[in-house]
């Protein structure tokens, strides 16, 4: 049976940011995906938010994407523009970029990282013990992992085979969305008729038309027609407008669901597969991006040897409430897309509020991703927050600390006297790099900040502790994100260690030059 550290059942955005992460840290990850490319059969997500353009900076990326893309405001709360443009980061907007696009762009950097996808089948199920999972493939053949971490989107056999429980909202609208050729000229843009918000948008000059509008009906047992469409457009607009070949009809709700738990033993849940809610506000796949992002590091460590298995028990901890809060604003938001007169009552007084400074930065915050904040305790109102990227300066000169995550690799900031901090024992597992910074900390929707003196950094940008002029916890926190420490002459019998002593000398080589090792275990 060929083996594996991780397999990640399911190749969209989730599956590959993971996939990324862990190769970047020489895991041998192999993802299984059902479909031979990642074309996709409708438009799905529009764009990303600033914190995923920021996640995908940290490790050297961001540019592949804006490049392809364009930059704009794109944030709204129920369609209510929100502007971040006063906003304390370098990606002071979002992305408009369709998932097609981000998917290709996403799955040539994990091609560039050697790592092996299996097309065009299926995880079918899996059972795990004490050492591993044994997980079964649609084509009969088995993958023997050390974990498995389900990417595998809102209908995830993973989650349902681990029996962990979906809970939430059932839907109560269902939409449909396609893209369309029409013989009438009907009037673009985004309208509140017909008892709900409906849009009709070309997709360029004189290109097809993109249509998202209200079914009347909720329960649908086959996959949506043209027939469907024409006649959900009769219903809301009074004419089909001439509807016909469409290159696309699809169809989605507000049904909004989280999994219980992100974690059953040796079985992990990424993305779609975690928390599933409607499209308002464009959260979803910045949402499994990010839940990638926590995870790849730990899962990496833990594989590795460096960490014990309970640091998995944080990625549930940190990402289960940042879920559980889009999924609640997804819900408010959908309250507020009614058209009757209560509704646009609301909807009026929402407006006005949101115009206001404070109330606009708060939701801005929150959508954009970047005022998450994961509980890490009392402190700095760093600790646990995103660490923004200055302009420093070193010895060898300036420096943003974005550049230093570009390998997925802890760092310790020490901002006072260099040399002061010692960190011996974590040396082989955190950069420690003495720099300076004159300038102002301000984070978003929090404001300005008490400049620290270090600041210790996770691969995945979030702040796990805070000097103030001394290192009083700074080795519990090195010990709680990064394992127990190591002394130099300390033999070490690590997991990771071993498998590096097990690889050959050009192997070893590459992985200690950064790259990824070259041996994968084959299908
Ligand atoms: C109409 C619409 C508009 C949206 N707009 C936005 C937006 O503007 N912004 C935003 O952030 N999000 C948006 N989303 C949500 C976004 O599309 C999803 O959140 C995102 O695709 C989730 O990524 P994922 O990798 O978790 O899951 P998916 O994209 O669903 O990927 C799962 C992958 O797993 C594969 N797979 C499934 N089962 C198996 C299996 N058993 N074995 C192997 N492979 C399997 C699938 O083929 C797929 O490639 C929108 C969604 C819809 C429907």
């Amino acid at each position: 049976m060929t083996e594996h550290a991780v397999v990640i059942a399911g190749g969209g955005p989730a599956g590959l940011m993971l996939a990324g992460e862990l190769a970047l840290a020489g895991v041998d990850v192999a993802i299984v995906e059902r479909r031979a490319g990642q074309e996709l059969e409708s438009s799905r997500a529009g764009g990303l938010h600033s914190r995923t353009i920021e996640v995908l900076d940290q490790r050297g990326i961001a540019d592949r994407f804006l490049a392809e893309g364009q930059s704009m405001q794109v944030q709204s709360f129920a369609g209510i523009p929100l502007d971040i443009s006063d906003f304390p980061t370098r990606h002071n907007y979002g992305l408009a970029l369709w998932q097609s696009n981000f998917e290709r762009i996403l799955a040539a950097w994990v091609g560039e990282l050697a790592v092996p996808i299996a097309r065009e089948r299926e995880v079918a199920g899996f059972a795990q013990d004490d050492t591993g999972v044994d997980v079964e493939l649609s084509d009969g053949q088995s993958l023997r992992a050390d974990y498995l971490v389900g990417c595998d989107g809102g209908r995830s056999v993973v989650r349902k085979a681990a029996g962990i429980e979906f809970r939430g909202v059932d839907a109560s609208t269902s939409w449909l969305i396609a893209e369309v050729e029409m013989d009438g000229e009907p009037e673009l843009g985004i309208r509140r008729v017909g008892g709900g918000v409906q849009a009709l948008n070309r997709v360029e000059d004189g290109g097809p038309v993109r249509v998202v509008l209200t079914e009347e009906h909720l329960e649908h047992t086959s996959e949506p027609t043209l027939q469907d469409l024409s006649e959900a457009l009769i219903v809301v607009y009074g004419t089909d407008f001439g509807v016909h070949s469409p290159s696309w009809i699809s169809r989605f709700t507000d049904m909004t669901r989280q999994a219980a738990s992100y974690r059953e033993g040796r079985v992990l849940l990424a993305g779609d597969a975690a928390h599933v809610h409607p499209p308002q506000g464009g959260q979803g796949l910045n949402t499994g991006v990010q839940d990638a992002v926590n995870l790849g590091w730990k899962l990496a460590q833990v594989v590795n040897g460096s960490s014990p298995d309970g640091l998995l028990d944080t990625y549930h901890a940190e990402r289960h409430p940042v879920g559980a809060r889009v999924l609640h604003n997804t819900i408010a938001q959908v309250a507020l897309s009614g058209t009757d007169e209560r509704t646009d009552a609301l909807r009026d007084t929402m407006t006005e509020l949101l115009t206001m400074d404070e109330p606009r930065k708060r939701i801005a915050g929150m959508i954009s991703g970047l005022d998450i904040h994961y509980d890490l305790g009392d402190g700095h109102p760093l600790l646990g927050r995103r660490m923004p990227d200055l302009e420093l300066v070193t010895a060898d000169g300036p420096l943003r600390p974005f550049t230093l995550l570009h390998d997925a690799r802890p760092v310790l900031l020490n901002l006072g006297e260099p040399g002061s901090l010692d960190i011996t024992p974590w040396a082989a597992r955190v950069q420690l790099v003495d720099a300076a910074y004159d300038g102002v900390w301000a984070l978003p929707v929090l404001g300005d900040v008490a400049p620290p003196t270090a600041v210790l950094i996770r691969p995945d940008g979030h702040v796990a502790w805070v000097g103030d002029g001394t290192d009083l916890g700074l080795h519990d926190a090195l010990a709680t994100w990064f394992g127990p420490p190591v002394w130099p002459n300390q033999p070490s019998a690590s997991q990771h260690e071993r498998r590096i002593r097990a690889r050959s000398p050009s192997d070893q080589a590459r992985s200690q030059a950064g790259a990824t090792p070259s041996r994968h275990p084959r299908r």
